[in-house]
């Protein structure tokens, strides 16, 4: 084993905590509070508001820690137990509530994740299915991308058997603007190891996650 392998090796309860940039594409960006105050200032004028008025007066400072707060990931320790029991069978974790934001427009889109894995020489504390999830969802996001990165961080984290991803989403940019396709749901999954490539394991998954319905 390489030194290249041991860094992707789950960790135990008392290792360190992972790094977990590694997921994101880089080191989350610093934001400049003061930047974007000053450029809410100058988004209200350039809409034609008064940005002294009443109302708006405070609007930038709100903006900027509204930002500041769904773009910042909220680290976590990760937590893994030895499958001691041998447990073969999908842990399966349902419904779990996210919300991001769309790169593409700046505006929230979301809905449920449904994240499953088959377990190899250690087990997740089932918390953490939704931590990782709300960890890659706090950055500026296309859904595709946010359901590969969770898949892509339980594989190499977690070495499980299988690990699978659906996404349900209804994107604002789509449903209170352009085609107005209120209620519209995208779908988007992610499989991988046996999920994907052995077809019971994989029915077995589509069919728990709604996706045939
Ligand atoms: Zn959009």
């Amino acid at each position: 084993m390489g030194a290249e392998d041991r860094d992707l090796e789950p960790t135990g309860d008392d290792a360190p905590p992972i790094p977990l940039h590694a997921v994101r594409a880089a080191t989350p960006p610093v934001i400049d509070r003061q930047g974007v105050r000053a450029a809410v200032t100058d988004l209200l004028t350039a809409l034609g508001r008064d940005p002294r008025g009443a109302h708006l007066a405070d609007t930038p400072r709100r903006v900027a820690d509204a930002y500041a707060e769904l773009l910042t990931p909220r680290e976590f320790d990760l937590t893994t137990f030895p499958n001691d029991g041998d447990y073969e069978e999908m842990v399966f974790v349902r419904d779990v509530p996210f919300s991001s934001l769309c790169e593409h427009h700046l505006l929230p889109f979301m809905g449920v994740a449904h994240i499953a894995y088959l377990p190899g020489q250690r087990i997740l504390g089932l918390s953490k299915l939704a931590r990782v999830l709300d960890y890659c969802a706090r950055d500026l996001q296309v859904q595709e991308r946010l359901t590969t990165q969770v898949a892509d961080w339980l594989e190499e984290r977690l070495a499980p058997r299988g690990v699978g991803v659906v996404l349900e989403a209804e994107h604002l940019c789509m449903s209170l603007r352009g085609v107005q396709a209120k209620g519209t749901t995208t779908v988007t999954s992610a499989l991988r190891g046996s999920l994907r490539d052995d077809h019971r394991r994989r029915d077995e998954f589509l069919s728990m996650a709604g996706v045939r319905r």
